[in-house]
Formats: C-alpha cells, structure tokens, sequence
C-alpha cells in the first residue's frame, strides 16, 4: 500500500526549520511508505516517514515517567508527635519489663503517686509513674506521656 503523495507534488506538512506547516515538494519516493521532502521556503529537506496515510514524525515515543509516586510527607508536627509516641511506646515496653508486674492503682486526682508506680486511668489505660512532684505526675502511657495531677485534696 503507497500512501504516499505523488512525486513532484505539494504535501503540507511541518517543517522543522519554519517552525510551522509549509509546501513541501515532493523530490523522491526512497521506498513504500517514505518520501523525501523539500521545504518550499527554506528548502530544508526532510524524510516523511508515512503509516496509514498518516505522517509518523521521527520522535522518540515519550516513555511513561518512571518516577516513583511521592511518598505522603508527615508535617513537622506529625514527625514529632510521631517520634515522641515510639519514643513513648518504647520507654512503656521498658517499664513493663521493669515494673508490669505490679498491680496497677487506679488513677484519681485525689490519691498520690510515686515514681515507679503503675496506674490504671480510666481513659488512657495503663501507664507507669517516671516523675512525681507536689501536685502532679508524669505518666508514660502506651501512645505517649501525659502530665496529670494528683494529691489534689
Ligand atoms: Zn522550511
């Protein structure tokens, strides 16, 4: 099948040179569907390289991008509150293995806790005494740690 458009005739097609459509003329059929081409106004000549009555430009085909997907990226505060619940979660496992066997004492503002001591709070669950003060501990739950208050009379 020749597709191509006869010799010694006009094909409007792009020319690189131009920078836009122009007349080409036909100069030779160099095989069944290839013709050799001159730009009517620069004179440039270029091969047009048909398939299906459709001119093929010599452009490499555009690879789909390789690119891996970004990744989601954690805000700042994300990361922190990310790195101080491992940082908690591990700092949990630890006093577990020190001091899980205790029987947990359940968390009430009124009651005093000492370092050390494992509580059970309604809400937060388990959790074990790393500071105590006057008036409020703080306590390293499975997620993270938490200052609450106590000896409040
Ligand atoms: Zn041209």
């Amino acid at each position: 099948m020749n597709n191509l458009p006869a010799v010694a005739s006009n094909y409007f097609v792009e020319c690189k040179k131009c920078g836009q459509e122009r007349y080409h003329k036909v100069l030779t059929h160099v095989g069944e569907d290839t013709a050799k081409l001159e730009c009517e106004v620069c004179h440039t000549k270029k091969t047009l390289k048909m398939s299906e009555g459709v001119p093929v430009e010599k452009k490499a085909a555009k690879k789909p991008s390789t690119k891996a997907p970004k990744k989601p990226t954690l805000s700042r505060a994300e990361k922190a509150a990310v790195a101080a619940a491992s940082a908690a979660n591990a700092r949990f496992i630890e006093l577990q293995e020190k001091i899980g066997e205790q029987k947990a004492q359940p968390y009430r503002m009124a009651s005093n806790f000492n370092v050390d001591m494992k509580i059970e709070h309604p809400k937060f669950g388990v959790g074990f005494v790393v500071m105590s003060l006057t008036d409020k501990i703080e306590v390293v739950f499975q997620d993270t740690s938490r200052q609450l208050v106590h000896g409040r009379k």
